[in-house]
């Protein structure tokens, strides 16, 4: 038996999974699998990275491989590992219940779409509980501790043999959550009733809609960064160098075009600058987050002209020029035609502004409304092609 991994299996099963479930593409995409000989499992730790079994990979379907990919997905999104932690789990105690429980949280929706892997098939029913409710409740009824399938550490939080160093480390693992938290409800906005119940209250909860702008406003942002760097050729035919320099880890060989970033600030008589100023802050702080640098950011200043097109170091040094009427389709229209052309352009606005009825071509579209308390936010409805973020003024505490 060869130690390496069958890559166009993985492939297959990969792009199966992401078929399958296209708002979990981009956790399904930031997987680093690697083989694991004789570790007996394909399982995952808590940084994004499967270990395979060759066995395994070779034994499984690759629908079924698929499903199982979408299943250790599962167990990151939701937090398994740091959860397991506080419900107690540790070496010797409590790690195949609770991962028998884990696998139920995420199976009973995996089960509306027939995506349940055969080989860590547990339901809350066979736990004797009812869908829809949490690990740590089933974890608290459930008596039968001998798990079907190894999930690994990604679900226990207890270290495996197998285990490796490197992989996502926190802040990019939450910001990853918060861009598919994103993609679902992006995908639930298209096609209402083809999210399960339990994914949508998942990207509720890790990204409430009106409650923290700047999460939501972080993801979109992310979200545009991160579906233009991926667009898409992550390819197995090619084999990547890095991939001869690490035998045994299939890599895609990732064309990863750095994005650039347009943001247009209305600053039309209407623009309460205060909030604009703010809006711009965080802006910038979300795209140093997002690795992006300063160089490849633009401002607009745009009210009925485009005043300034400069590329900034400081949000600060933006001049808030303007003052007359409002239109930001002047304004997308001029951010449209910068060269490099922006991938993401990120509109500020009161919303008193017209909009174009189609969207850019070739660019994602995040329009930041800042509201003002009593105020209505604009006349004209945002629109749907683009994903409108509402920037609330801050409470006074
Ligand atoms: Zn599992």
């Amino acid at each position: 038996m060869s130690a390496g991994l069958d890559g166009h299996r993985i492939a297959a099963a990969r792009l199966f999974a992401s078929t399958r479930l296209p708002y979990l593409a981009s956790a399904l995409f930031a997987l680093t699998i690697a083989s694991a000989p004789g570790c007996g499992t394909i399982s995952v730790d808590p940084r994004w990275q499967v270990r395979a079994d060759p066995f395994w990979v070779d034994k499984l379907e690759v629908d079924e491989l698929g499903c199982l990919l979408i299943h250790l997905v599962g167990h990151l999104l939701r937090g398994h590992a740091e959860r397991a932690g506080k419900a107690g789990v540790r070496a010797g105690h409590g790690g195949g219940g609770w991962n028998r429980c884990a696998d139920a949280e995420i199976n009973d929706d995996l089960a509306e779409d027939e995506l349940v892997p055969r080989v860590a098939p547990d339901l809350p029913v066979n736990l004797g509980c009812a869908n829809g409710a949490m690990v740590e409740d089933y974890y608290r009824s459930a008596t039968d501790g001998a798990r079907h399938w190894d999930c690994g550490s990604g679900c226990d939080n207890i270290p495996r043999s197998w285990d490796t160093e490197g992989g996502l480390q926190r802040e990019a693992s939450e910001l990853l959550c918060l861009s598919v938290a994103a993609d679902i409800q992006r995908h639930h906005g298209h096609w209402p009733g083809r999210v399960p119940g339990g994914w949508l209250r998942w990207a509720e909860q890790v990204l409430p809609s009106r409650t923290d702008w700047r999460r939501a406003l972080a993801a979109e942002v992310r979200q545009g960064v991160a579906s233009v760097s991926g667009n898409v050729d992550y390819t197995y035919r090619r084999p990547s160098r890095r991939a001869r320099v690490t035998p045994n880890v299939v890599m895609p060989s990732l064309h990863r075009p750095l994005p650039d970033v347009a943001i247009v600030c209305d600053t039309s008589g209407s623009m309460h600058e205060q909030l604009l100023a703010r809006a711009l802050a965080e802006v910038e702080s979300i795209l140093s987050r997002a690795g992006l640098r300063q160089s490849q950011v633009r401002v607009l200043a745009v009210d009925t002209n485009v005043h300034a097109v400069r590329r900034v170091s400081r949000v600060a040094q933006v001049a808030l020029t303007g003052g007359g009427g409002t239109d930001m389709g002047a304004g997308i229209g001029a951010a449209v035609e910068l060269r490099p052309a922006p991938s993401v352009i990120v509109v500020l606005t009161d919303g008193f502004t017209p909009w174009p009825e189609q969207p850019p071509k070739s660019s994602h579209v995040v329009i930041g409304l800042l509201e003002e308390a009593g105020k209505p936010s604009g006349i004209f409805a945002p629109p749907s092609w683009a994903r409108t973020i509402h920037i609330e003024p801050t409470r006074t505490k």
